[in-house]
């Protein structure tokens, strides 16, 4: 079915490959216990939560990657660098699957309120373990917790990324720009939002984050799929975060292998990994957008 570009027009200059209405991007936040560490150091002494997060590296992966496997999805894998070198046999058995594994912090570090030197090290030190524990150097970047700066998206064009999955200002990829300076280089952005997000449906970790009684699978996979039946009605980008801690257990894996099951089967639509969306999107001659500061006149 072709889009009906008339009642939903794409963004000025954007257009998908040919066959193409909309895309997917199932991609996974490898947090395990670094997402609790970064933002709640005390919670290393509490082996009850810290028990809880294992359960990704553990149990929830392996289940995954099976499930993945068996769908023939290649897909993209957010990894934290102290994840990787903690779980070194996990990330490992990511990349080893064909997966794309993209950068997601060192400790899963919110840049809220830091300075640029700090930003920094916390880009290098994840791009320095993700080298020395997978040999790679990853092109795309999720921020931890989509926590992002004005002058993050620079930081990462001069680290080489390509691409930056974080905001939440559009419902298709766009060029991110890094500057006002015309000719500055520019990444691409792969959008995201809280509806498409298992954290929130399902997490529960009392006293730090989430509420009782959590979500049923089959209610929150039916939530999604109503999501991705709009997105791709209008021809944009349904992009789906889960972590393997939340989205790995047994019900809530059985209830996502039926979405992408059903998401296979929608004729156009190109399941993908963010680097191939990324790579798509670099192709086209899209006006780069500059995220300021709003102004507040006195
Ligand atoms: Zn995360």
């Amino acid at each position: 079915m072709p889009q009906d570009t008339n009642r939903h027009p794409l963004p000025a200059d954007f257009r998908w490959p040919d066959g193409i209405r909309a895309a997917a991007l199932f991609s996974f936040d490898l947090d395990a216990e670094a997402v609790m560490l970064g933002d709640h150091p005390e919670t290393g002494r509490y082996l009850d939560v810290i028990a809880h997060q294992r359960y990704g590296p553990r149990v929830a992966v392996p289940r995954i990657l099976r499930m993945l496997d068996r769908l023939d999805l290649r897909t993209t894998f957010f990894v934290p660098g102290w994840v990787a070198e903690t779980w070194p046999d996990v990330a490992r058995s990511v990349r080893d699957a064909g997966h794309e594994v993209g950068h997601h912090g060192y400790l899963h570090e919110s840049v809220r309120g830091v300075d640029e030197e700090t930003e920094v090290g916390y880009l290098r030190r994840g791009l320095a373990a993700l080298n020395e524990v997978l040999g790679i150097r990853p092109v795309g970047y999720r921020p931890p917790s989509w926590d992002i700066n004005y002058r993050t998206p620079g930081l990462l064009a001069r680290e080489g990324f390509r691409y930056d999955s974080a905001m939440m200002d559009s419902d298709h990829p766009y060029r991110l720009a890094t500057s006002p300076e015309p000719g500055a280089p520019t990444l691409i952005e792969l959008p995201v939002h809280w509806s498409l997000d298992d954290w929130n449906r399902y997490n529960y970790v009392p006293g730090y984050t989430g509420n009782s009684p959590v979500g049923r699978p089959s209610e929150v996979c039916a939530a999604w799929a109503e999501e991705l039946d709009a997105i791709v009605e209008v021809g944009g980008l349904f992009s789906l975060t889960m972590h393997p801690f939340v989205s790995g257990r047994p019900a809530r894996a059985a209830a996502l292998e039926r979405l992408i099951e059903r998401a296979a089967a929608i004729d156009g639509l190109w399941l993908a990994t963010g680097e191939e969306l990324a790579s798509w999107v670099e192709t086209l001659d899209l006006p780069p957008v500059l995220h300021e500061p709003p102004v507040i006149r006195p």
